[in-house]
């Protein structure tokens, strides 16, 4: 007989702690494996996390202890599904981030493989469902269920599981608006051909390739200006770990930049490359993972998740554009893919390359330390000079004209002149919609989001207000709630907006858009890149999703419509991120043969953010921002935690937070600043309450300790919902 310690698949921390089982059967069984579970007479996925042999009997087993205990039902697996090293880091996980060890194991697996019930319904052989409308009556729907038909009516072949919605998609398909249709499909396949060719590393790049082979420090920063050749550089360090008989991984920030890694990649190593994202079906994802965990893919590229990629002999980790936020996980275990990069270098004791041209504070901070080693790439490949920046300060009236508010005199002659040399333009607005408020003309009265209580966007393409903060929309109104009157008015813009003024100024250019509505089907974003970059459009207008990685030969102006959208954010983040979206920005102008210039419109053209951004210097940039910082007594000089608390009755929550708060003042003393429990930046919705607490502390170990201590119990205690993320991104 077997008796086995197993971790339950709920993921509150409540249960975080292995229940015995015994085995009687034959099958082969291990630490490792899942196995199905009675759990309090309800059917569940555990996780074998001991296992030992006994020469005792089920029966004086239950003597011993005194409990009774049960069989499993079943193993499902017959190899452990996560090997030793990986097993130490999701204990560091789970340790670091106080999260449940299970939550940490069902983040680290794909869906197929983790432990949780869902995982045994995936499909062996994979189908494509794509929606389809059959039926365009929009009598009798709902605004939103209107804004879903009026969507898949715009759009052909979409795949139903890109569709968020679920619960209204079922409801149009009960009513016969639409249908669904099934179609057997073939899993991943990279649509790639070899391209490229080997390049070799000019100077700059083969002093960094040289030092960090000579270096015998394990993390380095890759701090190089946008256009240094950065991946060249991974590419030429990847060759020679692979030819030590190591493997490498590679993070991206955003999966609209995996195709492009990967086709870098798949040029000089085609298939012992394997892709790892989020928008892999279960099929996929299943396969792409026994090919890493087989040994047959060597190098792996992913976006945050794929920091969990089973590949042995790890050699490498690269975490490129590494200040990027998409690698914090918002949601349990509220991980940081570069901090868990950072255990698995430890465990596997291998090498990480961060890389980015505008660094993370905390990172650059580091580096400074000589904590991490820092390597640098200041000049840009083929010596192309950085853009020519202008900063035109909005506020000032002579530099706008009657023709628009949006475009200065100066962005629109500079698109003007370069559409006439058949050169191409990028728009960045990081804001989506097409107005930022939506108001009554007569009475004055502005459109809220019910539960937010925010100005709704408006919405050109599909005519709707929308909430940016919950996912509220209703119909564009035909009269005002207040006073009846039918005119409205439309204040402030977004990318929609920025997309009609370009049409409207510039009647002749082609013009394509990309922000995240216009996105949400996966092809898009390939196919309008694509498109762009084989010049079949001449401007390209987006929100930060254009800003990042990609490379346009043709591109020589970058226009920042409203560099301000942002920097006013009550974040201590806001001119660090104002900065790296800027930087970013300008860096794709001039990356061909010809010179680039880029033009900044602000209302705040002296805020260093913006001026050392206009000139493209970090390092002056890093200076003032750390100053800041430490007044402030920000990351990096602390760490945080946020906690938040939530429930259906106010004042429990208010009263509970307040006790919580308290506790946390006299366990940490000196060592740690509390601040609040104070209410949301983004307001409840509906009847959940929220309080949120901030720790700023310096001691890691000291305040795991005391979250440990304090916070544990108080979930077991009650019906509040406790949240615990350690190093937000933000506040
Ligand atoms: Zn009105
Ligand atoms: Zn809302």
């Amino acid at each position: 007989m077997k008796i086995l310690q197993v971790l339950i698949q709920h993921t509150t921390l409540k249960l975080n702690r292995p229940f015995t089982y015994v085995y009687l059967g034959n099958k082969k069984v291990e630490r490792g494996f899942r196995v199905l579970v009675d759990f309090h007479n309800q059917k569940l996925v555990g996780y074998i996390v001991d296992i030992c042999n006994s020469y005792s009997t089920k029966q004086e087993l239950e003597e011993k202890t005194g409990l009774k205990i049960n069989d499993i039902i079943d193993v499902i697996d017959d190899n452990a599904l996560l090997d030793d090293n990986l097993l130490i880091l999701a204990d560091k996980i789970a340790d670091y981030y106080l999260a449940s060890k299970i939550s940490v194991l069902q983040t680290m697996l794909p869906p197929t493989l983790k432990p949780s019930l869902s995982s045994l319904k995936a499909p062996k052989i994979a189908y494509d469902e794509y929606v389809y409308v059959v039926d365009t009556s929009e009598e009798d729907l709902t605004p939103k269920q209107i804004e879903l038909l009026r969507f898949l009516k715009n759009n052909n072949e979409i795949l139903k599981k890109d569709i968020k919605s679920k619960s209204i998609l079922k409801k149009l398909i009960e009513i016969g608006r639409v249908k669904i249709k099934k179609v057997e499909k073939s899993r991943l396949v990279l649509d790639l051909k070899i391209t490229g060719y080997e390049k070799q590393l000019n100077k700059d790049q083969q002093l960094v390739f040289d030092e960090f082979f000579q270096s015998n420090d394990k993390i380095f920063l890759l701090q190089g200006v946008t256009g240094s050749g950065k991946t060249e550089v991974y590419l030429h360090i990847a060759k020679q770990i692979l030819s030590e008989g190591k493997t490498v991984l590679i993070l991206v920030p955003e999966i609209s930049l995996t195709p492009m890694m990967t086709q870098y990649f798949y040029n000089r190593f085609s298939n012992e490359v394997a892709v790892l994202h989020s928008e892999l079906t279960s099929a996929e994802k299943y396969d792409e993972y026994r090919k890493i965990a087989s040994g047959k893919a060597k190098i792996v590229i992913g976006a945050r998740s794929a920091i969990f990629a089973p590949l042995k002999k790890l050699g490498l980790i690269i975490i490129d554009e590494e200040h990027s936020e998409s690698y914090k996980q918002d949601n349990l275990p509220f991980y940081d893919a570069r901090q868990v990069a950072i255990f698995r270098s430890q465990i596997e004791g291998c090498r990480l390359i961060l890389a980015s041209a505008t660094p993370s504070l905390e990172s650059r901070a580091r580096a400074s330390k000589n904590v991490y080693h820092l390597l640098r790439l200041n000049k840009r490949i083929n010596h192309q000079i950085l853009p020519t920046t202008t900063i035109i300060n909005m506020l000032d009236y002579q530099n706008i004209d009657r023709e628009s508010y949006i475009f200065s005199k100066t962005l629109r002659s500079e698109i003007r002149k370069k559409l006439d040399k058949n050169e191409q333009i990028i728009l960045l607005i990081n804001r989506r919609g097409y107005s930022t408020s939506f108001a009554c003309r007569s009475c004055g009265h502005v459109f809220k989001c019910p539960s937010c209580n925010v100005a709704l966007t408006y919405h050109y393409d599909d005519k709707m207000l929308k909430c940016h903060h919950c996912d509220y929309v209703e119909l564009e109104p035909s009269e005002c709630p207040k006073c009846g009157n039918n005119h409205f008015i439309k204040i402030g813009f977004g990318s929609e907006k920025v997309y009609e003024e370009v049409k409207k100024l510039f009647p002749d250019a082609r013009v394509l858009r990309l922000d995240s509505d216009n996105a949400k089907i996966k092809k898009t974003i390939k196919k309008t890149l694509e498109s762009f970059k084989n010049h079949e459009a001449d401007i390209l207008i987006g929100t930060q999703m254009i800003a990042k990685g990609h490379d346009f030969e043709n591109v020589t102006l970058v226009g920042i419509v409203l560099a301000d959208i942002g920097l006013n954010k009550p974040s201590y983040r806001s001119s660090e991120k104002t900065f790296q979206l800027v930087t970013q920005a300008i860096g794709r102008s001039g990356r061909g043969n010809k010179k680039g210039d880029a033009i900044i419109q602000t209302y705040s053209p002296s805020h260093y953010a913006i001026t050392f951004a206009a000139r493209q210097n970090y390092d002056l940039f890093y200076q003032k921002e750390i100053q800041v910082r430490k007044e402030g007594y920000y990351p990096p000089y602390c760490y945080m935690a946020r906690i938040s608390i939530s429930g259906k009755n106010e004042s429990t929550v208010v009263e509970n937070a307040y006790v919580l708060s308290l506790k946390l003042k006299e366990k940490f003393l000196a060592n740690g600043d509390i601040i609040g429990p104070s209410s949301p930046y983004v307001p409840d919705f509906g009847n959940n309450f929220t309080r949120v607490i901030l720790v700023k502390y310096r001691d890691i170990k000291l305040a795991n300790n005391i979250f440990k201590e304090i916070l544990v119990p108080l979930v077991e205690g009650s019906n509040l919902k406790l949240s615990l993320n350690i190093d937000p991104y933000d506040f």
